[in-house]
């Protein structure tokens, strides 16, 4: 697997900036929609957001940085993510050993089925879809609870017995002195029953291989690199144990008028000099497909931001809508009409007679 900065393109030191600027524009390039039944784009597609995914979190970053790439859902690690948002920062050892001791029971390691593993799954969203919620199909290829022993891995007609070195507990015990050293029970690795009859469609794993499809719900709001958790989609633990989690996580692409800052959304608005000198109302798209008219106050420089409340993105957790922000963007003609010519002409006459050179003063006071 390649580098995620050789992914983005970028150096290894590159700013937030840059690793932004470079994900969108490989993004745009290569997003399922603007590639149809290109499978190679789309494999591009998801190594850039996977890269992006990490380097555009600083703690998830400074992981990378350290360690390299980190176990991943259905990898057997247990990189914890949260319900919403991208607060994977890092896993401790019990996630660790999720997977191979059930959690709790007694003395940490119980007797019983596995827990399956987590799943990741990514979905491609447009950028309308993620800012207005969407329900989508996703596929998922993983382990599920074979439909012949419905799990158990015990052959039609017979049950798991309880395993006779272990007794049911799952682990041996060995002692050394004064430590006892506890161990999966190699009979039956830790499950505490044994198959006598293994199921033939399984061979006694409990579990297939197929590919199943979930209708998920995604928020209005998500942003790129969302995760969410959909509880108990994840693979089928071993011989009937708990499932692991399905972790859907969003790929947003690009607008090409929008760029997302949070929940705020930010346009920039071309604007003429008169009308930046003069003011005046203009009429701008809203990401709902609107419009909204603004007022451009009188004196307006470049980069100055209009703040229209509450049409920008919904917030994810259901608390109202961030802000438009309109930045204004002096736009001069690359050429112009003999009138206009004349025009300006005569506006730069007046201007130098008013207010002489306005470079002049400035650099003077620089200069100290
Ligand atoms: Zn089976
Ligand atoms: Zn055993």
């Amino acid at each position: 697997m390649a580098d995620y900065y050789e992914t983005l393109g970028v150096p290894k030191g590159a700013s937030a900036d840059e690793i932004k600027k470079a994900y969108r524009k490989l993004a745009r390039k290569y997003h399922p929609d603007a590639n149809p039944g290109d499978a190679a784009a789309e494999e591009r597609f998801k190594a850039i957001g996977e890269a992006y995914d990490t380097l555009s979190d600083p703690d998830r970053r400074k992981q990378y940085d350290s360690f390299g790439r980190t176990f991943r859902p259905g990898q057997g690690g247990g990189f914890q993510g949260a319900d919403f948002g991208n607060a994977a920062a890092g896993f401790d050892l019990g996630d660790l050993f999720g997977g191979l001791f059930n959690r709790g029971g007694r003395g940490g390691a119980s007797a019983g089925p596995r827990r399956g593993a987590d799943v990741e799954a990514q979905v491609s969203l447009s950028f309308e879809d993620a800012l207005r919620g969407v329900t989508v199909k996703v596929p998922v290829d993983k382990a599920n609870a074979c439909p012949t022993c419905h799990g158990s891995g015990a052959a039609a007609g017979t049950a798991p017995t309880i395993c006779p070195v272990c007794k049911g507990r799952g682990v041996t015990s060995e002692s050394q002195g004064f430590f006892s050293i506890n161990q999966p029970c190699s009979r039956c690795a830790g499950a505490g029953t044994v198959i006598e009859h293994p199921c033939p469609t399984c061979h006694g794993s409990g579990r297939v291989r197929s590919t199943k499809t979930y209708q998920v719900r995604i928020p209005a709001g998500v942003r790129e690199g969302t995760r969410i958790k959909v509880r108990g989609k994840g693979e089928a633990g071993p011989r009937g144990g708990e499932p692991g989690d399905l972790y859907v996580v969003t790929r947003v692409a690009p607008s090409p008028l929008f760029q997302r800052r949070g929940d705020d959304l930010v346009l920039d608005v071309p604007v003429t000099f008169s009308e930046a000198a003069l003011g005046g109302q203009v009429e701008l798209p809203t990401p709902d497909g609107g419009t909204v008219r603004v007022k451009v106050p009188a004196g307006s420089t470049d980069g100055k931001t209009l703040r229209v409340k509450g049409r920008g993105a919904p917030k994810l957790n259901g608390g109202g809508t961030g802000d438009l922000l309109a930045r204004v963007r002096i736009a001069v003609p690359g050429s112009l009409s003999k009138q206009e010519r004349e025009a300006l002409e005569k506006l730069q006459e007046i201007e130098r007679s008013d207010h002489g050179d306005p470079r002049e003063k400035l650099f003077q006071e620089r200069a100290g």
